[in-house]
């Protein structure tokens, strides 16, 4: 089918408001969060139902035409972003909570709904929605799990795939497979909805997702802790842990470079003087406990005693744990220093974190002298995030930077990307955290879920 005709049917099926190309498509829908620079797509399709999506994707599967698929567009690793020729699907119209079901503590939203408006509803009817990540208010459900989201409450609820009980996909020909599952336990037949979670709309496009839903933490409570360096956080992780079990719901750690950028060029407060080798933003549900803020003091006071921790601010009001948070929240600021950045989403066992955090210090300091390296992450989910802000006078490419980082995180058995997914950034690099039999594995089912090669081609796997 010419391109032209393609475009006059999608154009007869949506409407103008729900169909646009040339000039009238929407400057949102030519770039995502991971900063390329704008490619218009040919068209923007916006389905309301899973019949249109349907209807889109058999016309474009018919067609041979390529297609991007949109959520929030807040992805980190290009997922989203245009490339020439491609048609933009977004679901950002495909949008609404279609039930909160609070005997099987389920939700069931359509994929484009902003993920703020799911936690809304589910909090609506006492309960929790387990997924929580920076980009609540613009991400949507259906992106967080088809890139297997993480985000800040990994340790106790899991990745977006652990709160995933049903989805309904359209496949690349139009084909549509629901299983808008309840049940904790089923076991009836393969489980063809966790091979959809994290393959980043490569082998179909989620259009519903079922989420198992969590009791809401009582009685939350908020601390940073000085430790000495990374040993010292995961001598206090196994601390917390012993103590609390499943009430400690976020461990953020934060390493000296980090703390001292935060307090000269973001916070611009102190709060522990000298700046710690590290520090960690720990959030503990003490559910029914009598004083909750008394037992935690308490807890953190035998802690220290034993040598988990050098010092600790608790917080005592809301604007005392926003204060905390900042620290933890100043690398959403790093556009103010005015570098070309690189956010790597590291994987490393914790096992291998100290050593990791020490190599990746050195390489930094014998490569990118002048360059500013800060490291901070979810430990406790072995996720370590490293930043680099570019000084030119390094003469090093950010390609360059990223060779060097990846071969350290390879040579600790990481993995290349922790939560942000592949994209088309790292792509070059998955052959270090993946066999080659199971990159032939993923091809295998690529070809046969998606034969034509429409969707999302070019993210996680190459040509070939
Ligand atoms: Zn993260």
């Amino acid at each position: 089918m010419p391109a032209d005709d393609l475009l006059a049917r999608l154009a007869a099926l949506l409407g103008p408001r729900r169909f646009a190309t040339g000039a009238a498509i929407p400057a949102r829908n030519a770039a995502d969060a991971a900063g390329g620079a704008p490619q218009p797509p040919l068209a923007v399709a916006m389905p309301e139902t899973t019949a249109e999506v349907a209807a889109v994707l058999r016309l474009c599967h018919g067609a041979g035409q390529a297609v991007v698929v949109q959520g929030g567009l807040t992805g980190l690793a290009g997922g989203a972003h245009p490339r020439p020729g491609e048609i933009a699907l977004s679901l950002e119209r495909l949008k609404g909570v279609e039930e909160v079901d609070t005997t099987s503590a389920t939700l069931t939203a359509r994929a484009g709904t902003p993920l703020a408006e799911v936690q809304a509803a589910a909090e609506a009817a006492g309960l929790l929605c387990g997924i929580d990540l920076g980009a609540r208010g613009s991400c949507t459900i259906g992106g967080n799990v088809a890139t297997n989201a993480g985000g800040n409450q990994v340790l106790r609820y899991g990745m977006a795939r652990r709160n995933v009980l049903g989805l309904e996909v359209v496949l690349a020909d139009g084909t549509v497979l629901t299983r808008l599952n309840k049940m904790m336990k089923n076991n009836a037949g393969y489980d063809w909805t966790q091979l959809h979670i994290g393959s980043e709309g490569t082998l179909g496009v989620i259009t519903r997702v079922v989420l198992a839903l969590h009791p809401r933490p009582q009685a939350v409570q908020t601390a940073l802790c000085a430790v000495a360096g990374t040993g010292g956080a995961l001598a206090l992780l196994a601390g917390l842990t012993a103590r609390f079990g499943p009430g400690l719901i976020v461990f953020e750690a934060m390493w000296h470079e980090f703390l001292e950028v935060a307090r000269d060029r973001i916070v611009r407060a102190r709060v522990f003087d000298p700046t710690p080798a590290a520090a960690v933003l720990v959030e503990v549900a003490m559910g029914a406990a009598a004083d909750p803020a008394d037992a935690f003091a308490d807890a953190l006071g035998a802690l220290m005693e034993e040598g988990h921790l050098a010092d600790a601010v608790i917080a005592h009001s809301e604007a005392e744990r926003a204060r905390l948070w900042a620290w933890r929240e100043s690398v959403y600021e790093y556009s103010r220093l005015g570098l070309p950045i690189i956010n790597f989403d590291l994987g490393v066992p914790r096992v291998a974190m100290a050593a990791a955090v020490e190599d990746l210090r050195a390489l930094a300091r014998a490569r990118w002298p002048r360059s500013l390296t800060v490291m901070f992450g979810h430990i406790a989910d072995s996720n370590l995030h490293v930043v680099v802000a570019i000084d030119p006078a390094d003469g090093l490419s950010e390609v360059a930077i990223e060779d060097a980082v990846y071969a350290v995180v390879a040579g600790h058995g990481g993995s290349i990307s922790a939560e942000h997914g592949i994209g088309v950034i790292k792509r070059p690099w998955l052959g270090l955290s993946r066999t080659d039999a199971e990159l032939a594995l993923m091809r295998r089912l690529k070809a046969t879920l998606d034969p034509a090669g429409i969707l999302n081609p070019g993210r996680v796997l190459g040509p070939g």
